[in-house]
């Protein structure tokens, strides 16, 4: 499309002819210009000599205050542009907290035979170690991490590093304080959001409830309040991530490596929603892991991390 040209539409445009000056009016203006010029010059030449003065003169200001009158100072350094966020590559958007994203939520599952090994409470010492046989079978998984232990926050960017995909657990995973009420639930979610997004540089979509949306321990602090949340948190933006089979190794410290393997091998789902725990009271997880892979890769199953394209598994609430 051609642009307009600027001017009233429509209106004939006349280019202007100005009228030729007199030989006398020719040699007025030489004469004007030549002055204008001089004076210039002086302005110039004196104008350089004061400024020459001011800037020799010592500063009396300190750096910030208001410049005195006549005072010339040096421009203080701007202050830096606010750090734009970078941009997300494709993998990071898609598991990135998007209150505006249309996802079509798999509740019913995706119809393929597919296990999403999940670990929650970490991360620990042994988060490494379920990296690393997770890497000897080339499976991806996905970890609900909490705010636990500080200085093991750098497993989180290593897990996603490694393609596992990061959830949101809980930032204190204290019941009492969880549960106090929806504004308190919100506020430990956001602070567990911040401490992922330090490691990996976004704050995930996904979560999962401290004993799952079906606990009924909330009920003692805030009764209704996980009947809230299944509506609440989605409505923000974030999903929630129930299980249909645990390992069992949440029933105690360092549960039986075959414990935790029968518990873990199940026939007769699609989509299999394994729950495990990496923190550091689960030694055994680790090693019952390989056991539990095998058994899945045997029937057929895949294993994918959680995104926006797999199965969602929510629990009946019962608070
Ligand atoms: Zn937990």
């Amino acid at each position: 499309m051609t642009r307009e040209p600027e001017g009233r539409r429509g209106a004939p445009v006349r280019p202007r002819v100005a009228s030729r000056p007199s030989a006398r009016e020719q040699q007025r203006s030489a004469r004007g210009l030549a002055v204008v010029v001089a004076l210039l010059t002086v302005a110039l030449i004196g104008g350089a000599g004061a400024l020459a003065l001011l800037v020799s003169a010592p500063r009396a200001a300190a750096p910030g205050a208001p410049a005195a009158p006549g005072v010339l100072q040096e421009p203080d350094a701007p202050p830096p542009p606010p750090e734009p966020e970078p941009a997300l590559d494709e993998r990071a958007a898609g598991l990135a907290l998007d209150p505006s994203a249309q996802t079509d939520w798999r509740l019913d599952g995706t119809g393929e035979k597919t296990v999403y090994l999940t670990f929650d409470d970490g991360p620990s010492d042994n988060t490494p170690r379920v990296l690393d046989v997770l890497d000897r079978y080339g499976v991806k998984a996905t970890f609900f991490v909490t705010g636990h232990e500080p200085d093991k926050r750098g497993y989180i960017r290593d897990a996603y590093e490694r393609g596992h995909s990061i959830g949101l657990h809980t930032m204190t995973h204290d019941y009492a304080q969880v549960y106090a009420s929806e504004d308190a639930f919100f506020g430990d979610l956001d602070q567990v959001g911040q401490v992922v997004k330090e490691q990996i540089g976004f704050v995930p979509y996904l979560t999962r409830f401290p004993g799952g949306a079906s606990n009924t321990v909330s009920a003692n602090y805030c009764p209704g309040i996980m009947s809230a949340l299944v509506s609440d948190l989605p409505a923000r933006g974030y999903q929630f991530y129930d299980w249909n089979v645990s390992s069992g190794d949440a029933a105690g410290t360092n549960v039986d490596v075959e414990k935790i393997v029968q518990s873990s091998c199940v026939e007769g789902y699609t989509n299999v929603m394994l729950l495990f725990h990496d923190s550091s009271t689960k030694d055994t997880t680790p090693d019952a892991l390989p056991r539990i892979i095998e058994f899945y890769q045997q029937r057929g199953y895949r294993f994918e991390p959680i995104t926006r394209e797999g199965f969602v598994c929510h629990h009946g609430v019962n608070n």
